[in-house]
């Protein structure tokens, strides 16, 4: 069935003026692919068969703006928003895999779009024309087939950045790759080397927020890792252990593709295992482990994230949630409110989302699932209740405790420990109860207790407490592994200290 297709007034007007001067004039490429797949485009790109300077005569009753007259391209500022209006053209050879080196204006429709990337790009329609589809672009989106306009390998050698325009395309409308443009991009994957950082991070960000990412993950591991060489060990990787079915890739795959589509989350659950291959353990049993991994992932993915050049904020997030990736956020209110205090909000829910995507992924107890559910419960219950309990809405404050006869940092110290106190039971927040606890924290000075994140197995909990008593202060700490909770016993313990051994080794504190 054929689609109608249309324009907006502002484009229409445009196609009009020129068509009317005597030049032919289409809309092209993804706003033409998206009506026919009953879509609506976001945005319109003109093209004719008139050059650059007589488009800015013909448009006059527009500001024009010259956006790459080298190119052919003459940007219409109409009342709706730009049109870009690109006058046809062929491409010269390419000589860096990246960019013609030059290009030649031409006046026939079909050699501009022979030079587009894929049949279902390479279609233009004018209200006066019709559709112009010498590809056979339609058949193909309506057989959901990505196929290459010409020959596939010479197209890919051309523009390596057309590799992963395909399989952005798969991944976001589920089609598969006609067999000669597979083998193509297999074939130049390596050619991916000559394109910049900035144009493969959007494109990947792009294919991992598809909803077919899985697919392309799966059939084209080798391009991924051709831009991602750090993921390579984790395909094919036996994970040897009962709580995991499938290789660390698959597995990856399958969590990448549980988690909501966005770039953080994705990426993340993309990168969170990637350590695991070199931390691998077998017990006597023969059984797989990977003891303190999440640890072992965060340099692997910072390296890989260093290059994809991201924004700092995309960078820092990935890494928080891969390094606390398999932290979970508890099962009581009190554990959920220390993690919430350490973690933040929007980090808690984050972590949730991978905890229940890990889980999905690992494809062996559903029955986890249920617990994640239940601390998601349990953090909505306690952001609701507490309404983001900070530690300026204690009962007391720092003006009270010098009252209280304390000085200098003691004051922060103190105020900590009474903060966590009523972070495990929020009815102790009145002053009576705080000036209570606050005699008596100061007649055992010696002990304190504080929550660590990053702690997931039994060997990060040896290693806190073997950091913990390599302080000259601390005579004896006591590590309880599922809440986070520890306790330190000793003189002069400073929290300052302790944050930072603990830090060092890649740990949160909240004291
Ligand atoms: P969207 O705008 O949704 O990202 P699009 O197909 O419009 O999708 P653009 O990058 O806006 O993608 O490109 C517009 C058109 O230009 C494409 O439809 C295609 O015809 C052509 N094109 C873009 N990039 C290339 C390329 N690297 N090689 C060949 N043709 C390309
Ligand atoms: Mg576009």
């Amino acid at each position: 069935m054929m689609r109608t297709l249309s324009a907006p007034t502002d484009i229409l007007a445009v196609l009009e003026r020129l068509e009317q001067a005597g030049f032919a004039s289409y809309i092209v490429g993804g706003a033409v692919r998206s009506q026919l797949q009953g879509n609506v485009p976001h945005d319109y790109d003109v093209c004719t068969a008139a050059r650059p300077e007589q488009v800015r005569q013909i448009c006059s009753e527009w500001k024009t703006v010259d956006t790459g007259l080298k190119h052919g391209t003459v940007t219409a500022l109409t009342a709706s928003g730009p049109v870009e209006i690109t006058t046809f053209r062929l491409e010269g050879q390419y000589t860096d895999c990246r960019r013609p080196d030059r290009v030649e204006f031409v006046t026939d429709i079909k050699a501009d779009l022979a030079r587009r990337d894929f049949t279902i790009n390479a279609m233009a329609w004018s209200p006066i024309r019709g559709l112009c589809d010498p590809f056979g672009g339609q058949r193909d989106l309506q057989a959901g087939i990505l196929r290459c306009v010409g020959d596939p390998k010479q197209r890919m050698t051309e523009d390596a950045l057309r590799i992963l325009r395909a399989l952005r395309f798969l991944s976001v409308y589920g089609f598969q790759m006609e067999p000669q443009t597979r083998q193509a991009v297999l074939h130049c994957r390596s050619l991916l080397q000559h394109i910049s950082a900035e144009r493969i991070t959007d494109k990947l960000i792009r294919i991992l927020c598809g909803p077919y990412v899985g697919q392309v993950l799966t059939e084209f591991s080798d391009v991924i890792t051709e831009i991602l060489p750090e993921l390579r060990p984790m395909i094919g990787f036996d994970q040897n252990n009962p709580h995991h079915s499938y290789t660390l890739w698959e597995h990856s795959v399958r969590a990448v593709e549980a988690i909501p589509p966005r770039p953080e989350l994705r990426m993340a659950m993309l990168f969170h295992d990637v350590g695991k291959s070199a931390c691998y353990t077998e017990d006597s049993a023969g059984i797989g482990h990977f003891y303190g991994h999440a640890k072992h992932s965060v340099p692997l993915t910072a390296s890989a994230l260093q290059r994809l050049r991201l924004d700092n904020t995309l960078y820092d997030d990935i890494l928080y949630l891969v390094r606390h990736h398999d932290t979970p956020l508890g099962l009581t209110p009190k554990t959920v409110r220390r993690k919430l205090a350490v973690h933040g909000e929007r980090y808690s829910r984050a972590l949730l989302a991978i905890h229940k995507a890990d889980c999905i992924g690992q494809g062996t107890a559903p029955e986890n699932l249920t617990a994640f559910l239940k601390s998601e419960d349990l953090l909505e219950a306690v952001l609701e209740e507490e309404g983001r309990f900070k530690r300026k809405d204690l009962a007391i404050n720092g003006n009270d405790l010098i009252r209280w006869g304390m000085q200098g940092r003691e004051i922060g110290e103190m105020l900590a420990a009474l903060f966590n106190y009523v972070l495990d039971d929020p009815t102790r927040n009145t002053r009576e109860t705080l000036y209570e606890k606050f005699c008596a924290l100061q007649k055992e000075p010696n002990h304190m207790a504080f929550t660590v994140s990053g702690m997931s197995w039994k060997h990060c909990a040896q290693e806190v407490r073997q950091l913990l008593e390599s302080l000259p202060s601390v005579e004896y700490a006591n590590v309880d592994l599922p809440s986070g909770r520890v306790e330190v016993m000793g003189t002069q313990i400073s929290p300052n200290e302790i944050r930072h051994v603990l830090a060092d080794a890649g740990y949160k504190v909240a004291i």
